[in-house]
């Protein structure tokens, strides 16, 4: 069998298309334009592109994109002092601290201090515990993005076999909840799962969100299982001064043989994460205005 590509760039523009209409729409009717506001602490490159990429998205979106782009030396107190002004002005719709944040600020204490409403990253404790509850929460971009994928793929997830394979706060913990959430029978797999390839083979949908090049193979797989590969990870270069190529938590050419579809790395869940917080922007707006919640959009 060779299984069908699932293109998260594709599915992640259409998101972005939907958005932008809804914004626009909103404008007209109403005279409301989302604002989202992104804080960057330091200059590490890497978040410097993601940033950099978010603020650019958000305008397309025909959304207000404010920037805040602190020093490494920032004091914890003044990043929760500009956070308290975030939470406070009602031009700011969703408010995004780019993690990791420097070793001198505590990072669960900044994360606290965005009022829930407005977390669109879904990272606060108020939020997590409302997902887990089965309640109307912020859910956390990545796994929203997985979410929307399988949706679109199988429609009902009722019943199916899922096997989540990690469980980090951002990734694993709430994609478990999200597939409960939709009626599937839920394993989360971690590095002390004893036999991980045979718990993989009983599930009909697998999301690998691990940090480990191409782990997941083939024979892992049910025959037609369908493959979420949140994982992004560089290879180290075949020359000197390569870049390196990008790979997935999957080994995509044998599991590409086995599964029913699966997502490529890259264009698969990656461009999905920054459509999903568009989305999760327009979300917060909605419920901050009491206006009816954008469809197809939320979890
Ligand atoms: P973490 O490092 O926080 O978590 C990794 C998880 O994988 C842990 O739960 C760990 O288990 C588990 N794990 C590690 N080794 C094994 C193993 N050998 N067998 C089974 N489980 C194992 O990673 P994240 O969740 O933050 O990210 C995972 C991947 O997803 C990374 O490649 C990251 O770059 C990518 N990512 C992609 C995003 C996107 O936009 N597409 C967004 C976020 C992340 P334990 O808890 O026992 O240590």
């Amino acid at each position: 069998m060779t299984a069908k590509i699932i293109d998260g760039k594709a599915f992640a523009a259409n998101v972005r298309g939907r958005v932008a209409e809804q914004v626009a729409g909103m404008k007209a009717a109403h005279g409301i334009t989302p604002g989202l506001a992104v804080v960057l602490v330091g200059e590490d490159p890497a978040s410097q592109v993601y940033v950099r990429s978010k603020g650019k998205q958000t305008v397309e979106a025909g959304m207000n994109s404010f920037e805040h782009k602190l020093s490494v030396d920032t004091p914890e107190a003044e990043l929760l002092a500009l956070i308290d002004s975030l939470n406070a002005d009602p031009a700011v719709n969703g408010i995004l601290v780019q993690l990791p944040l420097p070793g001198h600020i505590d990072e669960e204490k900044v994360l606290a201090a965005v009022d829930p409403a407005k977390d669109v990253d879904g990272f606060h404790i108020s939020n997590v515990g409302l997902l887990a509850t089965g309640q109307k929460a912020m859910v956390p971009c990545t796994p929203l993005g997985c979410l929307m994928l399988l949706r679109d793929e199988l429609g009902d997830l009722s019943g199916k076999n899922a096997v989540v394979i990690g469980r980090s706060n951002i990734v694993g913990k709430p994609m478990a909840q999200l597939l409960l959430r939709d009626s599937c029978t839920v394993t989360v797999a971690h590095s002390r799962t004893q036999d991980l390839p045979g718990t993989v083979r009983r599930a009909d949908i697998v999301v690998a969100a691990v940090g480990r090049p191409e782990m997941v193979k083939g024979d892992w797989l049910k025959p037609g299982a369908t493959v979420i590969d949140v994982g992004i990870n560089r290879l180290p270069p075949v020359e000197e001064g390569g870049k390196g190529r990008l790979v997935g938590d999957v080994d995509f050419a044998s599991a590409a043989e086995v599964a029913g579809a699966i997502t490529p790395v890259p264009g698969g869940v990656g461009p999905m994460t920054i459509a999903c917080l568009l989305a999760n922007t327009l979300t917060a707006t909605c419920r901050a205005n009491g206006l009816a919640e954008p469809e197809g959009l939320t979890a």
